[in-house]
Protein backbone atom coordinates (compact mmCIF):
# COMPACT_ATOMS: atom_id res chain seq x y z
CA UNK A 1 0.00 0.00 0.00
CA UNK A 2 1.37 3.51 -0.48
CA UNK A 3 2.29 5.36 2.42
CA UNK A 4 -0.21 7.72 2.34
CA UNK A 5 -3.61 7.94 0.82
CA UNK A 6 -4.56 11.76 -0.48
CA UNK A 7 -1.31 13.00 1.29
CA UNK A 8 -2.63 11.52 4.19
CA UNK A 9 0.34 10.09 6.65
CA UNK A 10 0.11 6.46 7.51
CA UNK A 11 -0.21 7.25 11.21
CA UNK A 12 -3.50 9.03 10.56
CA UNK A 13 -4.93 6.15 8.42
CA UNK A 14 -4.06 4.31 10.99
CA UNK A 15 -5.29 6.06 13.62
CA UNK A 16 -8.91 6.42 11.47
CA UNK A 17 -8.74 2.95 11.43
CA UNK A 18 -8.67 2.25 15.04
CA UNK A 19 -11.15 4.92 15.86
CA UNK A 20 -14.04 5.44 13.19
CA UNK A 21 -17.17 4.78 14.84
CA UNK A 22 -17.94 3.06 11.49
CA UNK A 23 -17.18 -0.78 11.20
CA UNK A 24 -14.55 -1.09 8.79
CA UNK A 25 -14.06 -4.63 7.05
CA UNK A 26 -11.54 -5.83 4.44
CA UNK A 27 -12.82 -8.98 2.11
CA UNK A 28 -11.67 -11.85 0.23
CA UNK A 29 -13.97 -10.60 -2.91
CA UNK A 30 -13.69 -14.46 -4.16
CA UNK A 31 -13.70 -16.60 -0.68
CA UNK A 32 -15.95 -13.70 0.97
CA UNK A 33 -13.60 -13.93 4.16
CA UNK A 34 -12.86 -11.22 6.29
CA UNK A 35 -9.41 -10.12 5.84
CA UNK A 36 -9.19 -7.45 8.74
CA UNK A 37 -11.81 -5.44 10.68
CA UNK A 38 -11.00 -2.52 12.69
CA UNK A 39 -12.51 -2.45 16.38
CA UNK A 40 -15.60 -1.25 15.62
CA UNK A 41 -16.06 -4.02 13.15
CA UNK A 42 -15.55 -6.28 15.29
CA UNK A 43 -17.31 -4.97 18.76
CA UNK A 44 -20.91 -3.86 16.71
CA UNK A 45 -21.15 -7.73 16.26
CA UNK A 46 -20.41 -8.30 20.12
CA UNK A 47 -17.36 -10.57 18.88
CA UNK A 48 -13.56 -10.26 18.95
CA UNK A 49 -11.16 -9.72 16.38
CA UNK A 50 -10.17 -13.57 16.09
CA UNK A 51 -14.01 -14.20 16.06
CA UNK A 52 -14.38 -12.02 12.81
CA UNK A 53 -11.25 -12.74 11.00
CA UNK A 54 -11.23 -15.43 8.61
CA UNK A 55 -14.96 -15.77 8.84
CA UNK A 56 -16.90 -15.39 5.72
CA UNK A 57 -18.66 -12.00 5.34
CA UNK A 58 -22.17 -14.82 4.85
CA UNK A 59 -21.92 -14.87 8.57
CA UNK A 60 -22.68 -11.62 9.35
CA UNK A 61 -24.63 -10.35 6.61
CA UNK A 62 -28.77 -11.41 7.44
CA UNK A 63 -29.88 -10.53 3.68
CA UNK A 64 -26.91 -12.08 1.76
CA UNK A 65 -27.60 -15.51 1.47
CA UNK A 66 -25.15 -18.23 -0.06
CA UNK A 67 -21.70 -17.69 -1.95
CA UNK A 68 -23.47 -17.39 -5.18
CA UNK A 69 -25.49 -14.46 -4.21
CA UNK A 70 -22.16 -13.26 -2.56
CA UNK A 71 -20.14 -13.52 -5.85
CA UNK A 72 -22.95 -11.44 -7.66
CA UNK A 73 -22.70 -8.62 -5.34
CA UNK A 74 -18.74 -8.75 -5.29
CA UNK A 75 -18.38 -9.37 -9.44
CA UNK A 76 -20.59 -5.74 -9.37
CA UNK A 77 -18.77 -3.71 -6.80
CA UNK A 78 -15.54 -4.67 -9.14
CA UNK A 79 -16.96 -3.58 -12.24
CA UNK A 80 -18.58 -0.62 -11.42
CA UNK A 81 -16.98 0.72 -7.91
CA UNK A 82 -18.80 1.72 -4.42
CA UNK A 83 -22.04 -0.03 -4.03
CA UNK A 84 -24.38 1.03 -0.97
CA UNK A 85 -26.69 -1.64 0.31
CA UNK A 86 -28.96 -1.12 3.31
CA UNK A 87 -29.64 -4.33 5.16
CA UNK A 88 -29.23 -5.64 8.85
CA UNK A 89 -26.23 -7.37 10.06
CA UNK A 90 -26.55 -9.85 12.98
CA UNK A 91 -24.69 -9.96 16.04
CA UNK A 92 -22.99 -13.22 17.81
CA UNK A 93 -26.01 -13.30 19.88
CA UNK A 94 -27.99 -13.44 16.99
CA UNK A 95 -29.98 -10.24 17.71
CA UNK A 96 -29.80 -7.97 13.99
CA UNK A 97 -29.48 -3.86 13.36
CA UNK A 98 -29.93 -2.36 10.43
CA UNK A 99 -26.61 -0.87 8.76
CA UNK A 100 -25.69 0.92 5.83
CA UNK A 101 -22.55 -0.31 4.00
CA UNK A 102 -20.72 1.58 1.27
CA UNK A 103 -18.32 -1.21 -0.58
CA UNK A 104 -15.52 -0.22 -3.34
CA UNK A 105 -12.75 -2.50 -4.52
CA UNK A 106 -9.26 -1.53 -4.21
CA UNK A 107 -6.21 -3.27 -5.34
CA UNK A 108 -3.35 -3.81 -2.89
CA UNK A 109 -0.15 -5.78 -3.48
CA UNK A 110 -1.42 -6.69 -7.16
CA UNK A 111 -4.56 -8.69 -5.32
CA UNK A 112 -8.07 -6.96 -5.51
CA UNK A 113 -9.40 -6.80 -2.04
CA UNK A 114 -13.34 -5.11 -0.74
CA UNK A 115 -13.03 -2.44 1.87
CA UNK A 116 -17.01 -2.26 3.67
CA UNK A 117 -17.46 0.66 5.71
CA UNK A 118 -20.55 -0.12 7.81
CA UNK A 119 -22.66 2.82 9.36
CA UNK A 120 -25.11 1.37 12.64
CA UNK A 121 -28.51 2.98 11.48
CA UNK A 122 -30.15 2.13 14.54
CA UNK A 123 -29.92 5.26 15.68
CA UNK A 124 -30.85 7.36 12.65
CA UNK A 125 -34.12 4.97 11.91
CA UNK A 126 -35.00 5.43 15.41
CA UNK A 127 -35.23 9.05 14.36
CA UNK A 128 -36.98 9.10 11.01
CA UNK A 129 -39.63 5.95 12.18
CA UNK A 130 -40.33 8.62 15.37
CA UNK A 131 -41.40 11.12 12.40
CA UNK A 132 -43.39 8.94 10.37
CA UNK A 133 -45.30 7.11 13.21
CA UNK A 134 -45.79 10.60 14.77
CA UNK A 135 -47.02 12.82 12.27
CA UNK A 136 -50.10 12.74 14.74
CA UNK A 137 -47.60 14.93 17.15
CA UNK A 138 -46.81 17.57 14.24
CA UNK A 139 -50.69 17.55 13.25
CA UNK A 140 -51.26 17.74 16.89
CA UNK A 141 -48.60 20.56 17.67
CA UNK A 142 -49.70 22.99 14.86
CA UNK A 143 -53.30 23.16 15.21
CA UNK A 144 -53.52 22.88 19.00
CA UNK A 145 -50.58 24.56 20.40
CA UNK A 146 -51.25 27.42 22.50
CA UNK A 147 -47.99 28.72 20.12
CA UNK A 148 -48.00 30.06 16.85
CA UNK A 149 -45.82 28.64 14.53
CA UNK A 150 -44.51 30.41 11.48
CA UNK A 151 -42.09 29.22 8.97
CA UNK A 152 -40.36 31.80 7.02
CA UNK A 153 -38.69 30.75 3.49
CA UNK A 154 -36.10 33.69 2.65
CA UNK A 155 -35.83 32.27 -0.78
CA UNK A 156 -39.41 32.82 -2.37
CA UNK A 157 -40.24 35.09 0.94
CA UNK A 158 -43.31 32.54 1.62
CA UNK A 159 -44.62 32.72 5.08
CA UNK A 160 -46.59 30.10 6.65
CA UNK A 161 -48.46 30.48 9.30
CA UNK A 162 -49.80 28.00 11.99
CA UNK A 163 -53.83 27.39 12.75
CA UNK A 164 -52.88 28.62 15.75
CA UNK A 165 -51.11 31.96 14.82
CA UNK A 166 -54.30 33.03 13.00
CA UNK A 167 -56.29 32.11 15.95
CA UNK A 168 -54.20 34.36 18.04
CA UNK A 169 -54.38 37.36 15.84
CA UNK A 170 -57.59 36.72 15.40
CA UNK A 171 -57.92 35.65 11.71
CA UNK A 172 -60.15 32.21 10.24
CA UNK A 173 -57.17 29.61 8.58
CA UNK A 174 -57.28 30.70 5.02
CA UNK A 175 -58.25 34.22 5.59
CA UNK A 176 -54.71 35.71 4.52
CA UNK A 177 -54.00 34.14 1.13
CA UNK A 178 -49.89 34.49 0.55
CA UNK A 179 -48.35 35.55 3.37
CA UNK A 180 -45.29 37.27 3.39
CA UNK A 181 -43.11 39.05 5.90
CA UNK A 182 -44.65 41.91 5.18
CA UNK A 183 -47.56 40.27 5.95
CA UNK A 184 -46.21 40.07 9.39
CA UNK A 185 -44.10 43.33 10.01
CA UNK A 186 -46.87 45.59 8.25
CA UNK A 187 -48.62 44.96 11.69
CA UNK A 188 -46.08 45.43 13.64
CA UNK A 189 -46.29 48.62 16.04
CA UNK A 190 -44.66 51.45 15.27
CA UNK A 191 -43.11 51.82 18.22
CA UNK A 192 -41.47 48.51 18.54
CA UNK A 193 -40.19 47.79 15.11
CA UNK A 194 -37.50 48.81 14.79
CA UNK A 195 -36.34 47.15 17.70
CA UNK A 196 -37.86 44.09 16.34
CA UNK A 197 -36.31 43.80 12.91
CA UNK A 198 -33.21 45.12 14.49
CA UNK A 199 -33.25 41.73 16.75
CA UNK A 200 -33.97 39.76 13.43
CA UNK A 201 -31.57 41.18 11.69
CA UNK A 202 -28.95 40.86 13.78
CA UNK A 203 -30.07 37.16 14.12
CA UNK A 204 -29.95 36.64 10.37
CA UNK A 205 -26.27 38.01 9.81
CA UNK A 206 -25.42 35.32 12.55
CA UNK A 207 -25.10 37.62 15.45
CA UNK A 208 -27.47 36.23 17.83
CA UNK A 209 -27.65 32.35 18.80
CA UNK A 210 -31.42 33.13 18.33
CA UNK A 211 -33.93 35.52 17.78
CA UNK A 212 -36.56 36.84 20.59
CA UNK A 213 -38.41 39.29 20.37
CA UNK A 214 -41.54 41.04 22.53
CA UNK A 215 -43.63 42.99 20.59
CA UNK A 216 -47.24 44.46 19.93
CA UNK A 217 -48.91 43.49 16.85
CA UNK A 218 -52.30 44.81 15.28
CA UNK A 219 -54.82 42.00 15.03
CA UNK A 220 -57.92 41.45 12.69
CA UNK A 221 -59.68 43.83 14.76
CA UNK A 222 -56.78 46.63 14.36
CA UNK A 223 -56.31 46.27 18.17
CA UNK A 224 -52.69 45.58 19.42
CA UNK A 225 -51.86 42.50 21.42
CA UNK A 226 -48.89 41.52 23.08
CA UNK A 227 -46.26 38.94 21.61
CA UNK A 228 -43.48 36.66 22.33
CA UNK A 229 -41.90 35.41 19.73
CA UNK A 230 -38.70 33.12 19.22
CA UNK A 231 -36.78 31.76 16.28
CA UNK A 232 -34.14 30.41 14.69
CA UNK A 233 -32.40 29.98 11.36
CA UNK A 234 -33.61 26.41 10.44
CA UNK A 235 -32.00 26.21 6.97
CA UNK A 236 -28.54 27.26 5.30
CA UNK A 237 -27.54 27.58 1.76
CA UNK A 238 -23.54 26.44 0.78
CA UNK A 239 -22.57 29.80 1.72
CA UNK A 240 -24.11 29.64 5.14
CA UNK A 241 -26.32 32.23 3.82
CA UNK A 242 -29.99 31.51 5.63
CA UNK A 243 -32.73 30.11 3.92
CA UNK A 244 -35.32 29.19 6.08
CA UNK A 245 -36.21 30.48 9.35
CA UNK A 246 -38.99 28.98 12.11
CA UNK A 247 -40.52 30.27 15.29
CA UNK A 248 -42.83 30.14 17.46
CA UNK A 249 -45.24 32.89 19.43
CA UNK A 250 -47.15 33.34 22.14
CA UNK A 251 -49.93 35.61 23.28
CA UNK A 252 -48.49 37.72 26.09
CA UNK A 253 -51.11 40.09 26.34
CA UNK A 254 -52.43 39.23 29.80
CA UNK A 255 -49.41 38.84 31.77
CA UNK A 256 -48.32 42.23 30.03
CA UNK A 257 -51.53 43.65 31.15
CA UNK A 258 -50.80 42.48 34.94
CA UNK A 259 -47.80 43.53 34.84
CA UNK A 260 -48.51 47.16 33.43
CA UNK A 261 -51.34 46.90 35.99
CA UNK A 262 -48.63 46.00 39.04
CA UNK A 263 -45.87 48.62 37.77
CA UNK A 264 -48.94 51.02 38.04
CA UNK A 265 -50.11 49.86 41.26
CA UNK A 266 -46.69 50.29 42.52
CA UNK A 267 -46.30 53.84 41.44
CA UNK A 268 -49.79 54.99 43.16
CA UNK A 269 -50.69 56.00 46.89
CA UNK A 270 -53.85 54.09 47.49
CA UNK A 271 -55.50 56.40 50.48
CA UNK A 272 -55.83 59.31 47.86
CA UNK A 273 -55.08 58.17 44.32
CA UNK A 274 -52.17 60.02 43.66
CA UNK A 275 -48.83 59.21 42.29
CA UNK A 276 -46.34 58.37 44.70
CA UNK A 277 -42.96 59.46 45.76
CA UNK A 278 -41.52 56.62 43.28
CA UNK A 279 -43.56 57.82 40.53
CA UNK A 280 -43.20 61.54 42.02
CA UNK A 281 -38.99 61.31 41.31
CA UNK A 282 -39.33 59.47 37.69
CA UNK A 283 -41.46 62.72 36.49
CA UNK A 284 -39.17 64.78 38.17
CA UNK A 285 -36.64 63.94 36.27
CA UNK A 286 -38.41 63.75 33.09
CA UNK A 287 -39.51 67.40 33.83
CA UNK A 288 -36.43 68.55 34.96
CA UNK A 289 -34.35 67.28 31.78
CA UNK A 290 -36.93 68.69 29.77
CA UNK A 291 -36.79 72.20 31.72
CA UNK A 292 -32.65 71.82 31.38
CA UNK A 293 -32.71 71.20 27.27
CA UNK A 294 -35.66 73.82 26.85
CA UNK A 295 -34.16 76.63 29.23
CA UNK A 296 -37.93 76.90 30.89
CA UNK A 297 -38.34 77.11 34.36
CA UNK A 298 -39.55 74.36 36.36
CA UNK A 299 -41.41 75.06 40.37
CA UNK A 300 -41.69 72.93 43.03
CA UNK A 301 -43.69 72.87 46.23
CA UNK A 302 -43.67 71.33 49.57
CA UNK A 303 -47.09 70.97 51.10
CA UNK A 304 -47.80 69.74 54.81
CA UNK A 305 -50.64 69.53 56.81
CA UNK A 306 -50.20 71.60 59.98
CA UNK A 307 -50.64 70.02 63.65
CA UNK A 308 -51.49 66.76 62.03
CA UNK A 309 -49.95 65.14 64.76
CA UNK A 310 -52.87 66.94 67.08
CA UNK A 311 -55.55 65.57 64.90
CA UNK A 312 -54.29 62.28 64.75
CA UNK A 313 -54.53 62.26 68.75
CA UNK A 314 -57.95 63.90 69.03
CA UNK A 315 -59.80 62.10 66.33
CA UNK A 316 -57.90 58.93 65.90
CA UNK A 317 -55.70 57.65 62.90
CA UNK A 318 -58.49 56.82 60.70
CA UNK A 319 -59.88 60.79 60.90
CA UNK A 320 -56.56 61.36 60.05
CA UNK A 321 -56.57 59.32 57.17
CA UNK A 322 -59.71 61.00 55.91
CA UNK A 323 -58.60 64.11 56.52
CA UNK A 324 -55.18 63.54 54.37
CA UNK A 325 -57.82 62.83 51.80
CA UNK A 326 -60.07 65.54 51.80
CA UNK A 327 -57.08 67.56 51.32
CA UNK A 328 -55.57 65.66 48.28
CA UNK A 329 -58.82 65.98 46.72
CA UNK A 330 -59.35 69.58 47.83
CA UNK A 331 -55.85 70.51 46.08
CA UNK A 332 -56.70 68.19 43.18
CA UNK A 333 -60.28 70.20 42.37
CA UNK A 334 -58.03 73.54 42.13
CA UNK A 335 -54.41 72.39 40.36
CA UNK A 336 -54.02 73.53 36.60
CA UNK A 337 -53.66 71.10 33.64
CA UNK A 338 -49.98 70.87 33.46
CA UNK A 339 -49.84 70.79 37.28
CA UNK A 340 -48.52 67.33 39.15
CA UNK A 341 -48.90 66.57 42.58
CA UNK A 342 -47.68 63.63 44.11
CA UNK A 343 -48.29 62.08 48.08
CA UNK A 344 -44.29 62.17 49.06
CA UNK A 345 -44.64 60.89 52.48
CA UNK A 346 -47.56 60.82 55.39
CA UNK A 347 -49.26 64.25 54.93
CA UNK A 348 -46.77 65.94 52.88
CA UNK A 349 -46.73 66.47 49.35
CA UNK A 350 -45.01 67.30 46.24
CA UNK A 351 -46.29 69.74 43.60
CA UNK A 352 -44.71 70.60 40.20
CA UNK A 353 -45.23 73.26 38.00
CA UNK A 354 -43.23 73.00 34.81
CA UNK A 355 -42.86 75.97 32.35
CA UNK A 356 -44.23 78.45 35.13
CA UNK A 357 -42.09 81.52 36.95
CA UNK A 358 -41.75 81.49 40.72
CA UNK A 359 -44.01 84.60 40.55
CA UNK A 360 -47.14 82.80 38.77
CA UNK A 361 -45.85 79.76 41.32
CA UNK A 362 -46.36 81.58 44.55
CA UNK A 363 -49.80 83.30 43.35
CA UNK A 364 -51.26 79.36 42.59
CA UNK A 365 -49.60 78.46 46.28
CA UNK A 366 -51.34 81.09 48.22
CA UNK A 367 -54.56 80.62 46.20
CA UNK A 368 -54.40 76.68 46.86
CA UNK A 369 -53.64 77.27 50.71
CA UNK A 370 -56.74 79.65 51.05
CA UNK A 371 -58.96 77.12 49.31
CA UNK A 372 -58.01 74.06 51.88
CA UNK A 373 -58.36 76.67 54.80
CA UNK A 374 -62.09 77.48 53.20
CA UNK A 375 -62.84 73.96 52.33
CA UNK A 376 -63.65 72.07 55.71
CA UNK A 377 -62.93 68.48 56.48
CA UNK A 378 -66.00 66.73 58.18
CA UNK A 379 -64.79 63.78 60.97
CA UNK A 380 -66.43 60.84 61.46
CA UNK A 381 -68.51 62.39 64.65
CA UNK A 382 -69.80 64.95 62.13
CA UNK A 383 -67.41 67.98 63.73
CA UNK A 384 -66.54 70.47 60.84
CA UNK A 385 -62.95 71.07 61.27
CA UNK A 386 -61.09 73.73 59.42
CA UNK A 387 -57.53 71.97 58.02
CA UNK A 388 -54.40 74.03 57.02
CA UNK A 389 -51.51 73.80 55.48
CA UNK A 390 -47.98 75.38 54.90
CA UNK A 391 -46.28 75.32 51.45
CA UNK A 392 -42.46 76.10 50.49
CA UNK A 393 -41.16 76.94 47.01
CA UNK A 394 -38.24 75.73 45.34
CA UNK A 395 -37.42 77.27 41.37
CA UNK A 396 -35.36 75.70 38.96
CA UNK A 397 -32.87 76.72 37.86
CA UNK A 398 -32.39 79.74 40.56
CA UNK A 399 -32.41 77.33 43.28
CA UNK A 400 -31.32 74.53 42.66
CA UNK A 401 -30.07 71.95 39.26
CA UNK A 402 -30.89 68.89 40.53
CA UNK A 403 -34.13 66.96 42.03
CA UNK A 404 -32.04 66.86 45.62
CA UNK A 405 -31.07 70.69 45.85
CA UNK A 406 -34.97 71.31 44.57
CA UNK A 407 -36.55 69.25 47.12
CA UNK A 408 -34.02 70.03 49.71
CA UNK A 409 -34.96 73.75 49.07
CA UNK A 410 -38.51 73.58 48.69
CA UNK A 411 -38.25 71.34 51.90
CA UNK A 412 -36.51 74.17 53.99
CA UNK A 413 -38.85 76.63 52.69
CA UNK A 414 -41.49 74.92 54.00
CA UNK A 415 -40.15 74.70 57.52
CA UNK A 416 -39.79 78.82 56.97
CA UNK A 417 -43.83 79.04 56.74
CA UNK A 418 -44.36 76.90 59.63
CA UNK A 419 -41.80 79.02 61.95
CA UNK A 420 -43.59 81.67 60.62
CA UNK A 421 -46.76 80.62 61.53
CA UNK A 422 -48.54 77.75 59.29
CA UNK A 423 -51.07 78.16 56.71
CA UNK A 424 -48.90 80.46 54.23
CA UNK A 425 -46.41 79.40 51.58
CA UNK A 426 -42.68 80.79 51.83
P1 LIG B 1 -46.50 70.60 61.61
O1 LIG B 1 -47.54 71.66 61.52
O2 LIG B 1 -45.21 71.13 62.15
O3 LIG B 1 -46.34 69.87 60.35
O4 LIG B 1 -47.04 69.60 62.71
P2 LIG B 1 -47.46 68.11 62.48
O5 LIG B 1 -48.16 67.64 63.68
O6 LIG B 1 -48.21 67.98 61.23
O7 LIG B 1 -46.05 67.45 62.40
P3 LIG B 1 -45.48 66.48 61.31
O8 LIG B 1 -45.80 66.97 59.97
O9 LIG B 1 -44.03 66.32 61.64
O10 LIG B 1 -46.19 65.13 61.64
C1 LIG B 1 -47.06 64.52 60.80
C2 LIG B 1 -47.81 63.41 61.49
O11 LIG B 1 -48.74 62.85 60.60
C3 LIG B 1 -46.96 62.29 61.98
C4 LIG B 1 -47.80 61.06 61.80
O12 LIG B 1 -48.29 60.54 62.99
C5 LIG B 1 -48.98 61.53 60.99
N1 LIG B 1 -49.15 60.73 59.80
C6 LIG B 1 -48.24 60.50 58.87
N2 LIG B 1 -48.79 59.73 57.89
C7 LIG B 1 -50.07 59.47 58.25
C8 LIG B 1 -51.14 58.74 57.68
O13 LIG B 1 -51.03 58.14 56.61
N3 LIG B 1 -52.31 58.68 58.33
C9 LIG B 1 -52.50 59.34 59.52
N4 LIG B 1 -53.67 59.26 60.10
N5 LIG B 1 -51.50 60.02 60.09
C10 LIG B 1 -50.30 60.11 59.48
MG1 LIG C 1 -47.42 68.38 59.37
MG1 LIG D 1 -45.06 66.18 57.98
Amino acid sequence: MDRSVHGLPEAICKMLFRQISDSVYLIDPETSNILEANPAGYRSLGMTREEVVDHSVLSLNKDVIGLDQWREISGEIQANGAYTFIGRHRRKDGSDFPVEVVTDCIEHAGRKLLVSVARDLTGYQRHRDYLLENEHLHTLFLNESSDGLWDWNLEDDSLFLSPQWFRIMGYGPHEIEHPTLNTWSDALHPDDREGVMASLQSHLRGETARYEAKYRLRNRNGQYIWLHDRGLIAKRGEQGEPLRMVGLVIDITESRQHEEELLQRSRMDELTGLYNRRAGYEMFERYLIKSQHSSQPLQVAMLDLDRFKQLNDTYGHLDGDRAIQHFASTLKSHLRAGDNLFRWGGEEFLLLCPGVSSAEAAALMTRLIAQVAAAPFMTSSGERLTITCSAGLAGYPQDGQSIRELVSKADQSMYAAKQAGRNRVV
